[in-house]
C-alpha cells in the first residue's frame, strides 16, 4: 500500500496510521504482520498522509538505487505528515538514514514487528477500542485476495559477495512447520487460491532447527522443505516455490510436482553460468551439474516450468565467461528468466574484487543476454498454442480477463489474456485453450471441461 500527497493540512484526533511498503515480497510479508498488529491494537489504517497522525515507512535497503528510493520516501512521508518511523532493510542502517533525516521518530530493521509496535506506542498511544480490534483470521494482507505470500524463513546462512542480505536480516531462522501450516490454513479459508512461499533460501528451511520433528493435525512431520511441501499440497490452493536454492534434495520435490500436489515451477536463482564467476560470487559452481539436473527433472516432471535470475557483468567477468553465460542459457532453455546488469552494493564483499566491468559493457551484456532469452522465451510459448490449461483469474476487465497458468508467478512472470467480456470474478479458476502467443504473454479462450 503506498499512500498519496496530502491535500490539505488537517490532522484527526483518531489514532491513524500510514504505511509505505517498499522492497521485495519478504518485505511486503512484514508490512503486513505490521498492519495486523497495528489493527488488532486498534489503530486505524490511513491510506493518504493527510488524516495519518504518523506514518511508517519499510524500506529497502538491497541496491543503492533502493537506498535512494527509500530515503526519497521517508523525506516525501516528512514533508506531508512530518512523523515518520522507519522500518525494514535501510533501517539496519540506522547512520545512513539519520545522517539524511535525523527528524524521524525511531528507526528499527527487517522482521522487527516488536520494535516497530514499541515506537509507535511511544508516539502514538494505542486507543483500546474493542470494535476497532476485530480484525479478520488471515490478517491484513497487501495482495490481492486471491493470492498471499507464506513466509517460511528469515535470513540466510549463504555469503554471497555481492549480497548484504545476511548482515541486514541475520542467519536463517525458520518458523516451526505447525506455525506455517496453520497461516497457510487460515489463508486458503478466507479465500486465497495461490499460496506463494518465500524466504531468502526456501530449500534451506528447518535447517537451523534441525529439521526438529512436530505435529500436525496429527500428523509426524519434519521442519524440511519436502515435509513442509507435501502438507501444503493437501490444502486446496497452488502452491508456488520462490528463491529456492539448488541443493541436492530439491531433487525431491520433483516428483511432488509431477504428481499435482505443489505447482510444477521453481524459481531458483542461479546467477551466472561460469565457474570462474560462481566462485567469485561465493556460489556453487557446478554448473555441468546443473544441466544434468534440470534433464533429469524434466524428465520426471515434464511440466516443470523453471524461472531464474542472473547478474551481468560481475567483477572480473571476462567475454569468454559471459559467452559462457550465454551457452548456459542455450542448453538451459529456461522458461522465464530475469537479467540484472551488476551495481554495488555499500559493505557488499564484492566491492573489493578486481577489474570492475564499464558500465557501458554491462549494459551490451545485459542486452545481448535478453535478446538470446527472449528467443526461448518466444519459442516455449509459442509451443503452448493449441494446450489447454488451467489458470487463475487475476483480474476482470471490461474487455478483456487477466488470468495465470501454473507457469506465471503474479508480478514477475507472463499473463494469459482472455479476450471478450466474461461473466467470472477475480479469484476464479477455468480451463482455457492457448490461441496465441507473444514474448512474454499468452491469449487464450475458454473451453467446456
Ligand atoms: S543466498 Fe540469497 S540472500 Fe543468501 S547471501 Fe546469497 S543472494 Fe543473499
Amino acid at each position: 500500500m503506498n499512500i498519496s500527497p496530502r491535500s490539505h493540512s488537517t490532522r484527526t484526533v483518531a489514532a491513524r496510521i500510514g504505511l509505505v511498503s517498499l522492497g521485495c515480497p519478504k518485505a511486503t510479508v512484514d508490512s503486513e504482520r505490521i498492519l495486523t498488529q497495528l489493527r488488532v491494537e486498534g489503530y486505524a489504517l490511513q491510506t493518504d498522509y493527510v488524516g495519518a497522525d504518523l506514518v511508517i515507512v519499510n524500506t529497502c535497503g538491497f541496491i543503492d538505487a533502493a537506498v535512494e528510493e527509500s530515503l526519497g520516501a521517508i523525506g516525501e512521508a516528512l514533508a506531508e505528515n512530518g512523523r515518520v518511523v522507519v522500518t525494514g532493510c535501510l533501517g539496519a542502517r540506522a547512520e545512513v538514514v539519520r545522517q539524511a533525516h535525523p527528524e524521524v521518530l525511531a528507526i528499527t530493521g527487517p522482521h522487527a514487528l516488536d520494535e516497530v509496535m514499541a515506537a509507535v506506542h511511544a508516539h502514538l498511544p494505542a486507543p483500546h477500542d474493542p470494535f476497532t480490534s476485530l480484525i479478520p483470521d488471515q490478517g491484513v494482507k497487501l495482495t490481492p485476495r486471491h493470492y498471499a505470500y507464506l513466509k517460511i524463513s528469515e535470513g540466510c546462512n549463504h555469503r554471497c559477495s555481492f549480497c548484504i542480505i545476511p548482515s541486514l536480516r541475520g542467519d536463517l531462522v525458520s518458523r516451526g512447520i505447525g506455525e506455517v501450516l496453520d497461516e497457510a490454513g487460515r489463508l486458503v479459508e478466507s479465500g486465497v487460491r495461490e499460496l506463494l512461499i518465500i524466504s531468502q533460501d526456501t530449500s534451506a528451511y528447518g535447517l537451523d532447527l534441525r529439521h526438529r520433528p512436530d505435529f500436525w493435525g496429527g500428523r509426524p512431520l519434519r521442519t524440511h522443505i519436502t515435509d513442509l511441501a507435501r502438507a501444503l499440497g493437501d490444502l486446496p490452493a497452488w502452491v508456488r516455490m520462490h528463491y529456492v536454492y539448488p541443493y541436492p534434495h530439491v531433487d525431491e520435490l520433483i516428483p511432488l510436482m509431477r504428481d499435482g500436489l505443489i505447482l510444477p515451477y521453481l524459481d531458483m536463482p542461479l546467477q551466472h553460468g561460469s565457474e570462474r564467476v560462481l566462485k567469485a560470487m561465493r556460489r556453487p559452481a557446478a554448473t555441468e551439474k546443473v544441466l544434468e539436473r534440470l534433464s533429469r527433472w524434466r524428465a520426471q516432471c515434464p511440466e516443470l516450468v523453471l524461472r531464474s535470475t542472473f547478474i551481468v557483468g560481475f567483477p572480473g567477468e571476462t567475454e569468454a565467461d559471459f559467452e559462457r553465460l550465454l551457452e548456459f542459457l542455450r542448453e538451459a532453455r529456461l522458461d522465464r528468466v530475469g537479467c540484472f546488469a551488476y551495481s554495488a552494493v555499500s559493505g557488499a564483499a564484492a566491492n573489493a574484487l578486481a577489474d570492475p566491468v564499464p558500465e557501458t559493457i554491462k549494459e551490451e551484456r545485459r542486452e545481448r543476454f535478453m535478446t538470446v532469452q527472449a528467443q526461448i522465451s518466444r519459442e516455449k510459448l509459442a509451443a503452448r498454442i493449441g494446450q489447454r490449461l488451467t489458470v487463475l483469474v487475476d483480474a476482470v476487465e471490461d474487455e478483456a480477463i487477466i488470468a495465470r497458468s501454473y507457469a506465471d508467478a503474479p508480478e514477475i512472470d507472463g499473463e494469459v489474456i482472455i479476450p471478450g467480456a466474461w461473466e467470472i470474478d477475480a479469484g476464479d479458476f477455468i480451463e482455457v485453450e492457448i490461441t496465441d502467443s507473444g514474448d512474454h504473454d499468452l491469449w487464450a479462450q475458454p473451453v467446456d471441461d
